[in-house]
């Protein structure tokens, strides 16, 4: 499998002083599907925000380390010009501009270029036919899955190369999410482009993702193909649930475990 994007040692700090993300390395191969797993805080959007340029316009910069696409190095260029290059983000926020119909919503990253926008819009409703339907309803008005799918459609009209979807099932019912899946894995076959997404429930990354990360306070604690983190005991324990308590820290199930072994 071919590299298309390389994360190597990546440092990122917000206003000068506060290190959100420290060492991380990662990548993403050709029509690859990357998760990117950790609870509130790790540094997920902070790393997706890395790649996609956006750290900008949060007052962060990448202060060590490389992103390279297609061995091209990136870190530190503006969005625009990343997107250019085929790394398209689906935001967890502002997915969708709410005033707009899901048409127009569908052109706007691409502009009314004639014949080509038309049949590109036509080869999106082919992965999400229910936006067909809902073509000349405003995006204000769409459920949270419906809102989903066009953020994707949206993101899928600028033909990237990868696509970046943050937080990918965050508030929508797991049918919902189920057919979100099953799309992904569509597009991916289909128009062979990569994917990394930014995931806090495991169970959800694990059924769709060939391999995953495991971020925990800015750093990657774990990483495997879905077979590996599947059978992980750690990744059982905290993040599938098999623990059977509350939500701890990866950090804290390892600590919890060595005081097992020395005082249990
Ligand atoms: P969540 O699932 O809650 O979005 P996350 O894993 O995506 O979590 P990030 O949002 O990347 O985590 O946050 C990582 C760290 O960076 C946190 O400590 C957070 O407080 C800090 N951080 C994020 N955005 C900013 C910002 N604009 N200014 C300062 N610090 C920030």
């Amino acid at each position: 499998m071919s590299v298309l994007l390389q994360v190597e040692k990546v440092e990122v700090v917000y206003k000068r002083v506060i290190t959100a993300v420290q060492g991380v390395t990662l990548s993403v191969g050709e029509r690859q599907i990357v998760a990117l797993l950790g609870t509130n805080g790790a540094g997920k959007t902070t790393t997706l925000r890395a790649i996609s340029g956006f750290l900008g316009l949060d007052d962060a910069r990448v202060t060590e380390g490389s992103i390279s696409f297609g061995g091209e190095r990136l870190d530190n260029r503006p969005p625009h010009e990343i997107a250019g290059k085929g790394i398209v983000l689906v935001p967890e926020r502002e997915k969708v501009f709410p005033n707009l119909t899901v048409a127009e919503n569908l052109i706007a990253p691409v502009g009314r270029g004639g014949v080509s926008a038309r049949r590109q819009e036509e080869r999106v409703y082919h992965f999400f036919p229910r936006l067909a339907e809902l073509r000349a309803r405003v995006g204000g008005l769409l459920s949270g899955g419906e809102r989903q799918m066009l953020a994707i459609a949206s993101a899928l009209m600028c033909q990237p190369k990868i696509l970046l979807i943050d937080e990918l099932s965050l508030g929508l019912a797991p049918i919902v999410v189920g057919d979100l899946k099953q799309r992904l894995a569509a597009i991916r076959d289909e128009l062979g482009i990569s994917i990394l997404l930014v995931e806090q429930s495991a169970a959800v990354a694990l059924e769709i993702a060939d391999y995953a990360y495991v971020m925990e306070n800015g750093r990657v604690v774990l990483d495997g193909d879905r077979a590996r983190l599947t059978g992980h005991k750690d990744v059982q324990e905290f993040y599938l649930g098999g623990g059977g308590g509350e939500r701890r820290s990866y950090r804290d199930v390892k600590q919890y475990r060595r005081s097992r072994r020395w005082y249990g």
